[in-house]
């Protein structure tokens, strides 16, 4: 087989099988608070904190490195996506951040920002 056409195959496959991706699809439901073209932002299963949103790529993209190299635009779409966010549901005060590679704690392997804070904005 075609080197590009088994890389395409494999692509489909892991998107198949991606949690994030069966998210954007519709087919695992969740807590949506917004989505833009290119992004979909929605809350986190298990939150860390008060206010704990994720902000994804509706591509898939194995991390944030892969996505920063391959589509620098969707990066700042995200980054508008996850600090508009930030700043509705928090008091101004909040954490972002991409876990990056297993050693890091990144346990879904398609791009995402965490949106974290303790302080939400009911409380101010
Ligand atoms: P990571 O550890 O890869 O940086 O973050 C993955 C995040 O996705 C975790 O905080 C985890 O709770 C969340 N998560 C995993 N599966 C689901 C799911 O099916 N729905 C939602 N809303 N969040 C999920
Ligand atoms: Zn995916």
């Amino acid at each position: 087989m075609e080197l590009g056409l088994a890389k395409t195959r494999l692509k489909r496959m892991t998107e198949a099988s991606c949690i994030f991706c069966n998210i954007v699809s519709g087919d695992i439901p969740a807590d949506i608070v917004a989505e833009s073209s290119n992004t979909l932002a929605f809350k986190d299963i298990a939150p860390l904190s008060k206010v704990h949103i994720l902000v994804i790529p509706k591509k898939h993209y194995k991390d944030v490195v892969d996505l920063t190299e391959s589509s620098p635009a969707v990066l700042g779409e995200l980054m508008a996506q996850a600090t508009n966010l930030a700043q509705q549901h928090t008091n101004g005060s909040f954490k972002l951040h991409f876990n990056t590679g297993a050693e890091a704690g990144q346990t879904v392997f398609h791009a995402h920002a965490h949106v974290l804070s303790d302080e939400s904005k009911d409380d101010s």
